[in-house]
C-alpha cells in the first residue's frame, strides 16, 4: 500500500484499525493515545504461551496450558449454585470444562458434541479428574487459541483480545523508513532499523529486555529527535540577524574595580561568552546556569552595562518585585551615576508609570527593572537590545521561544537559572539555548554546615536559635510539605507560627502561599530589614533574594523533599560573611538510603554534583519540579539508565550542526517524536 510507506499513515486516527469504535477511541483518549504511534509504546507486560498444546495425561496442575479435546457430555444440575460441567475427552484421558453463572445454550454452543475444539486456561483438579473453570480462550479453530497472548496493563473496557488484535494491524502494516541515522550511529545498535526494532519491541519474549539493540536504537532515536528539534529552534534563533554591540571593555572594567571582589573565573569566562554573543551580529539566545549563590546577578549586570554603553536600553525581569528591586538598588550602586535606571513597581502610581513608559519610549532610560510587568503590551522601547529574565526555570521551550521574540530584532537574550542539573539532561531542557555554567562560587564562601536532627529534639534546635538570635543574626523555618493538600501547609506553617511565636515574642514573622502578595513584600521588607528574627514560611521563599543577615535555616520533615530542593534552599542563607547553619529535621529515624541521601548534602554544596547523585538514587522525574519541559514525557529513554545514549546522542547533534548537514533526512523522525510539537516547517 502506498501510504504504509509514510509517517503519516502512523499519525493517523485511531478510527482507522478495524476493531476500534467510538467507544475504545474514546478509553484510549483518556489515555492521551490519539494516533497509531501512540499506541506502540504501549508495551506488554508479560505473556502467556498458549502455543503448545498437550495431551490431558501430560497437563499439570496450575499451569496455564492448552488443550484440543471433544466434548462428550453435559452436566447442567438443576441447583443453581452448582456449576455447569461439561465432560471432554482426548484419547489419554478426561477433563471437565466448568462453568459458573452460565447459560446452557451458550455452553452447548462452545463446547459441541463431539467437535474437537482447542481450549486454554489453568489446569484445575477435582475428585480426581482434571478440569478448566470458565475458560476464556476457547474455539474450535486451534490457530487461534495456540498463540503467545501479551498482557497490557489495560485501559478499563478493553480487553486484551481486542488490544493484541488492534496492535497486531498496526505491526503489520508498519512502514518501512529510510534509515535517517549514520553509518556510526547505526553500527552502536547492530543497524536494527526502526522498523525491525518495533516488531522486536512487542515480542512477547523481549518484555523487559532493556539492553537490547532494538530497545536502545529507539530510546536514541526519541532523544536524537529531542536534540534535533532543539538544535534548529537554537540555530533559527541564532540565523536571526542583528546590529552588534561594541563592548567598551574599559567602561566595564572600571565597574568590575568597584566591586570589592574579583569575579570567579567562571564568571569571567561567562561573561566573555555573553559579550562574544552580543559582539556577534547574530541574535543572543544564551541560559546562564549557575547554582545559588555562584554571582550570576552581576554577571548579567555586566553585560547590562556593555550593552547600555553600545547604545542600547536594557530590559531586567526578576520573578518577583522584592528581586527586582534589590536589583536595581544592585545596579543604581555599582553603575556609573549619569545611567538612567527604573523600576516599574506594582506599586508605583500611575502618572509615575506613564512617565516611565515615556521616558522608555524616548530612551531616557537606559536599564529598566521589573516583574512580568515590564512586557506588558503598552512598554515600548526605543532601542531594546537585552533581556535579562532572571530565574526562569518555570519557562518551557515553548514560553522560551516566545520570548526570544520579544524586543525586536536587534535584541539579545540573556536568562539565568539557579537549578543545576544532571549534565545528561541539559540538551533536553535547554538544548535549544547557548549555556553558560557557572559552577566555582565566590571564594570567600564559608561552607553550610548541615546537620539532621530528630522533631523530638526540638528544644536543643530552640537553644540553638536563640543563640544566634543573640548574636544578631536571622532565621529561616521552613515547614513541612504536605502534598495531599496546600491548606495542611498552610495550617501547619501557622500552627509552628503560633508556636515559635510564644517563645520569641514580637520577633516572628509568617510568610504562606495564602499571603497576599503585596502583605508578602512588607512580610520579605521587614525581614530583610531585619525587623524580625525568624522567618516561617512553607516552600516559597523567594529564589534569588540576597538575605545577608539570615544565617540558620531549619527544614522540618526534610525527607518530603529531593536533594536539590534542600541544596536551594539551603542556598538562602550562607551568603553573608557569618558561618551559617542548615538543620535538617526529621520526624523518625533515618533509613539507610535516606541516610546516604543526606550525607551527599552534608559532604558537598554543588548543586550539579548534588542533581547528578539525587537523580541516581530518586529518579529523574522528581528532581526540579520541570512539568514543562517534556523530560518525563520520554517513552522508552530514560536519563539514569541510558546516560550513554544521551551523551552519544549529543556527540551527533555537534556534529551534524559542525558539518552543517541537511537535517531533511531526519523528517518522519521529528515529524513522529517532536514532543514539544513547536516544529512545523522544518524540511
Ligand atoms: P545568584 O547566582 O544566586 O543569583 P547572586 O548574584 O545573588 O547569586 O550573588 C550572591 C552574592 O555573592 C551577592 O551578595 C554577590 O554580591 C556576591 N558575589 C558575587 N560574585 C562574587 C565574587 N566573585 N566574589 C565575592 N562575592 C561575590
Ligand atoms: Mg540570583
Amino acid at each position: 500500500m502506498n501510504n504504509k510507506t509514510n509517517y503519516e499513515y502512523l499519525l493517523s486516527d485511531l478510527s482507522s484499525l478495524k476493531g476500534v469504535g467510538d467507544k475504545t477511541k474514546n478509553l484510549l483518549k483518556k489515555k492521551n493515545i490519539n494516533n497509531l504511534f501512540d499506541l506502540l509504546w504501549k508495551l506488554p507486560k508479560s505473556y502467556t504461551d498458549r502455543s503448545l498444546s498437550y495431551k490431558i495425561k501430560d497437563l499439570k496442575i496450575g499451569e496455564t496450558q492448552t488443550v484440543t479435546i471433544v466434548p462428550q457430555k453435559y452436566n447442567f444440575p438443576r441447583v443453581r449454585k452448582l456449576p455447569n460441567r461439561v465432560l471432554c475427552v482426548d484419547e489419554t484421558g478426561e477433563l471437565d470444562c466448568v462453568f459458573f453463572n452460565s447459560y446452557e445454550g451458550y455452553v452447548k454452543k462452545i463446547l459441541p458434541l463431539g467437535k474437537e475444539i482447542t481450549v486454554s486456561g489453568k489446569i484445575g483438579h477435582f475428585r480426581n479428574k482434571y478440569q478448566i473453570t470458565n475458560p476464556k480462550y476457547i474455539s474450535d479453530n486451534s490457530s487461534l487459541i495456540k498463540q503467545v497472548h501479551n498482557k497490557y496493563s489495560l485501559t478499563d473496557g478493553i480487553s486484551e483480545k481486542i488490544y493484541n488484535k488492534i496492535l497486531n494491524q498496526i505491526i503489520i502494516n508498519l512502514p518501512k523508513f529510510n534509515e535517517w541515522h549514520s553509518e556510526n550511529i547505526m553500527s552502536k545498535f547492530q543497524n536494527i532499523s526502526w522498523n525491525d526494532s518495533i516488531k522486536e519491541l512487542h515480542k512477547p519474549e523481549n518484555i523487559g529486555n532493556f539492553k537490547s539493540n532494538f530497545y536502545q536504537r529507539l530510546a536514541f532515536d526519541e532523544i536524537f529527535s529531542t536534540f534535533l528539534v532543539n538544535s534548529e529552534i537554537r540555530k533559527k534563533i541564532k540565523r536571526i540577524k542583528k546590529k552588534n554591540k561594541n563592548i567598551n571593555v574599559n567602561k566595564q572594567n572600571t565597574v568590575i574595580k568597584n566591586l570589592g571582589f574579583s569575579l570567579t573565573n567562571d564568571q569571567t569566562k561567562s561573561l566573555r561568552e555573553i559579550n562574544n554573543d552580543l559582539n556577534s551580529t547574530n541574535k543572543m539566545f544564551r541560559l546562564l546556569q549557575g547554582d545559588v549563590g555562584s554571582g550570576k546577578t552581576i554577571v548579567s549586570l555586566l553585560a547590562a552595562i556593555n550593552t547600555i554603553n553600545s547604545g542600547f536600553q536594557v530590559a531586567f525581569m526578576a520573578p518577583t518585585e522584592i528581586l527586582a528591586r534589590q536589583h536595581y538598588n544592585l545596579a543604581r550602586k555599582i553603575f556609573p551615576k549619569n545611567l538612567k535606571i527604573e523600576l516599574i513597581s506594582g506599586k508605583s502610581e500611575y502618572s509615575v508609570r506613564k512617565e516611565i513608559y515615556k521616558n522608555l519610549e524616548n530612551k531616557k532610560i537606559d536599564i529598566i527593572f521589573g516583574t512580568h510587568a515590564i512586557f506588558q503590551k503598552k512598554v515600548i522601547f526605543k532601542k531594546l537590545g537585552l533581556i535579562v529574565i532572571d530565574e526562569q526555570h518555570k519557562f518551557g521551550v515553548n514560553q522560551r521561544k516566545k520570548l526570544s521574540d520579544k524586543g525586536g530584532i536587534d535584541c539579545d537574550v540573556l536568562l539565568m537559572t539557579a537549578t543545576p542539573i544532571p549534565r545528561t539532561l541539559t540538551m533536553t531542557v535547554y538544548g535549544d539555548m547557548d549555556i553558560s555554567i557557572i559552577r566555582e562560587k565566590p571564594s570567600n564562601r564559608k561552607t553550610i554546615k548541615t546537620y539532621s536532627k530528630l522533631e523530638s529534639k526540638i528544644e536543643d534546635v530552640l537553644k540553638f536559635i536563640k543563640k544566634e538570635i543573640k548574636l544578631g543574626n536571622q532565621i529561616f523555618w521552613v515547614c513541612p510539605l504536605i502534598e495531599e493538600s496546600k491548606k495542611l501547609d498552610h495550617s501547619s506553617a501557622v500552627k509552628k507560627f503560633e508556636f515559635l511565636n510564644k517563645k520569641f515574642p514580637n520577633q516572628v514573622c509568617l510568610l504562606h502561599g495564602k499571603t497576599l502578595m503585596e502583605e508578602k513584600n512588607i512580610i520579605l521588607n521587614n525581614f530583610l530589614k531585619n525587623k524580625f528574627k525568624i522567618l516561617v514560611s512553607t516552600t516559597i521563599i523567594e529564589v534569588g533574594i540576597d538575605f545577608p543577615n539570615a544565617n540558620v535555616i531549619i527544614i522540618e520533615n526534610a525527607n518530603k523533599f529531593g536533594l536539590s530542593q534542600l541544596h536551594q534552599l539551603r542556598g538562602r542563607v550562607g551568603r553573608g560573611e557569618k558561618d551559617s547553619a542548615c538543620i535538617l529535621m526529621f520526624k523518625s529515624n533515618l533509613t539507610d538510603n535516606a541516610k546516604k541521601r543526606i550525607k551527599i548534602l552534608k559532604d558537598s554544596n554543588d548543586g550539579f554534583l548534588i542533581s547528578e547523585e539525587d537523580m541516581k538514587l530518586r529518579g529523574f522525574g522528581d528532581i526540579l519540579g520541570f512539568k514543562q519541559s517534556g523530560t518525563k514525557n520520554f517513552k522508552l529513554a530514560d536519563p539514569i539508565h541510558h546516560n550513554d545514549l544521551f551523551l552519544l546522542a549529543e556527540k551527533e547533534m555537534r556534529r551534524i550542526e559542525k558539518m552543517n548537514e541537511d537535517i531533511g533526512k531526519f523528517k518522519p523522525l521529528i515529524k513522529l517524536y517532536d514532543r514539544a510539537d513547536i516544529i512545523n516547517d522544518i524540511a
